[in-house]
């Protein structure tokens, strides 16, 4: 196992006592320097951070025997399918690891807007104004209509959620699933944008959903809707996004994702002028809250990040196929 963090050394430990596997592990990444650490393994494990470029790693590892490059995390775009087809090496991914953990920041954040915590925390620190004017009162989720945008597998975890706080859900999506209907309308698009309080996102980012919210669809929204975002940050106009919250369009704005965010989130130390103004401008309104694309990371979807994949790697090992090989 490569890229190993601390935090997912008790979840591999205990895999092994329980499955009886040898696992070497390390925190450097897998490159042409490091490979050699793979030599009479069946399977390697990756969280790798940029693209696994060099042939060579392809080579040796193919040398050595390993028949599979088990990804503990979703994306696969760091990988050369030329070579794991010239070297004969299959790739899975861990494509569904807790649904729950990003509904519950869904949820979070849509609370946090609708009870204008941040703003009544600004009024505090700002202006030592610790009062309740008319414009600060508050609706209880149960009065008030959520609207998704996709219900695959979290979109549908927010509706669960949603439904049991007692809030209204109306839901858009391509696909039909009668299993949500306990706990959601389907409706179209436009009916969403018009009805929701809070309206969330949850589609993957294609072409064709690339922007999907923009100075159009903020027109659309009600003046007193929030909208959330722990998707992908493409699949909203930030610049759109920005003027709807100035101009009053829309009431707030939950992101946990945000276009181009690969530059700055996950990073440390970075200096002033490599933070975008986009976030600049946005983190410092008090109706809008940011998570850094943090909504993934709960103990749960660790421990299943780290032991799926292994489990997957098991069954491949003793001729099993497992739904999770991206490239055969
Ligand atoms: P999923 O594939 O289970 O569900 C996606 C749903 O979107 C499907 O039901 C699909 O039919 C629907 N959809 C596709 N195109 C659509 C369109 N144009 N309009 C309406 N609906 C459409 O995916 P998921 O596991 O629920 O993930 C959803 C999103 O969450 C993805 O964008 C993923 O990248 C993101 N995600 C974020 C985090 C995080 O930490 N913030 C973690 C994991 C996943």
């Amino acid at each position: 196992m490569y890229n190993v963090a601390p935090i997912e050394v008790d979840h591999i430990n205990e895999w092994v006592a329980k499955n009886h596997v040898e696992v070497v592990t390390t925190d450097k990444p897998l490159t042409a320097e490091t490979v050699s650490l793979a030599e009479g393994c069946t399977s390697v494990s990756l969280k790798p951070l940029g693209p696994i470029a060099e042939e060579e790693v392809y080579k040796k590892l193919h040398e050595y025997g390993v028949k599979c490059i088990g990804l503990r995390i979703v994306g696969f775009n760091t990988i050369n399918f030329d070579y794991t087809k010239k070297y004969d090496l299959l790739v899975t991914n861990v494509p569904v690891y807790s649904p729950r953990a990003i509904a519950e920041m869904t949820v979070t954040q849509a609370m946090y807007l609708l009870r204008k915590i941040g703003i009544f925390k600004y009024r505090m620190d700002h202006d030592h104004d610790f009062t309740w004017p008319a414009d600060m009162i508050s609706n209880e989720i149960y009065n008030l209509t959520v609207g998704l945008i996709g219900v695959g597998h979290i979109g549908s975890a927010v509706a669960q959620i949603f439904s049991a706080m007692g809030a209204k859900v109306i839901a858009y999506d391509v696909a039909y699933n009668p299993e949500f209907e306990p706990f959601l309308t389907y409706t179209d698009f436009d009916t969403v944008l018009k009805e929701a309080d809070i309206i969330s996102l949850h589609t993957p980012l294609f072409p064709s959903t690339e922007k999907m919210i923009g100075e159009a669809q903020f027109k659309e929204m009600k003046n007193s809707a929030y909208l959330i975002n722990c998707a992908r940050g493409e699949l909203v106009d930030t610049e759109a996004l920005i003027k709807a919250l100035q101009s009053g369009e829309i009431a707030g704005a939950g992101l946990d994702t945000l276009a181009g965010e690969s530059s700055y989130f996950s990073h440390k130390g970075i200096s002033d002028d490599e933070i975008p103004e986009d976030f600049k401008t946005l983190s410092k309104m008090p109706n809008v809250v940011i998570t850094p694309h943090a909504a993934f990371y709960t103990t749960t979807s660790i421990r299943n990040m780290v032991q799926m994949c292994l489990d997957d790697q098991v069954k491949i090992a003793n001729g099993q196929r497992v739904r999770t090989i991206v490239n055969g």
